[in-house]
């Protein structure tokens, strides 16, 4: 079969990384969550226990190491061969994100491994800048979304399951601050692909989001 390039980017809490992670099981392609590996730079950056600078930031990614594990549907992420996978997706992580993904230096490294990760297999990535900037010449390229309302009450319930006391209101304007940040920050910013195809998910359910990615694989 000949390989599938398929690229996913949208805004925080679209919903990407648990529809993404379920159609890549189905199509038995690999998941890359390039969002979990900027979260693993802003870890290593948290564990110096220093003010968070963009130079103290850039120092940590000079000689990081992450490395993304997919196997049966789910992601383990690994800094300098630690697991991170439960500790990155934290308030602290959320509330420095954007600052480490906004680096030049960063983002070299990590756009050249998320290049080498794409290039013998069929995968599907994620993040903000896959179809404009890692991977131009995807095969299939969607621009997933949804209001701001819904996409906060889905993290809303992903924190609260996990046992985060997060307020609506204030969980919903780090959200609308975050995709500020990405869609403004000067190297690749978060924005529809001219050639993505726009999917708002607001009014879906996993099951069909999931399906709507299938379809336009075939
Ligand atoms: O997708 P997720 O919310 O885990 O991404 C965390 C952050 O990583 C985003 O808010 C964004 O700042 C950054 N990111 C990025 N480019 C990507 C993926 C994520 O800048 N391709």
């Amino acid at each position: 079969m000949k390989k599938l390039v398929v690229a996913i980017d949208g805004p925080a809490g679209a919903g990407k990384s648990t529809v993404a992670q379920i159609a890549a099981k189905k199509l038995g392609f690999t998941y890359i969550d390039t969002g979990a590996m900027y979260r693993a730079v802003a870890w290593k950056t948290l564990q110096q226990k220093k003010e968070i600078t963009d130079e103290l930031i850039v120092e940590v990614v000079k000689d990081i190491k992450v490395r993304l594990q997919y196997a049966d549907g789910a992601t383990k992420v690994f800094v300098d061969d630690y697991e991170v996978t439960g500790e990155i997706r934290t308030p602290e992580i959320n509330a420095i994100v954007s600052q480490v993904a906004a680096l030049g230096p960063v983002r070299e490294k990590m756009v050249a491994q998320q290049r080498e990760m794409a290039e013998n297999d069929s995968v599907l990535m994620d993040g903000r800048d896959i179809a404009t900037n890692v991977l131009p010449n995807a095969d299939v390229k969607i621009f997933l979304t949804a209001s701001i309302e819904e996409r906060a009450r889905r993290r809303f319930k992903e924190m609260q399951e996990k046992g985060f006391s997060v307020e609506f209101e204030k969980l919903k304007a780090d959200i609308a601050a975050r995709d500020k940040a990405d869609s403004e920050r000067e190297i690749s910013p978060l924005v529809q692909a001219e050639d993505a195809e726009l999917l708002d998910t607001s009014d879906m359910s996993i099951d069909e989001v999931v399906q709507a990615i299938l379809d336009r694989c075939k």
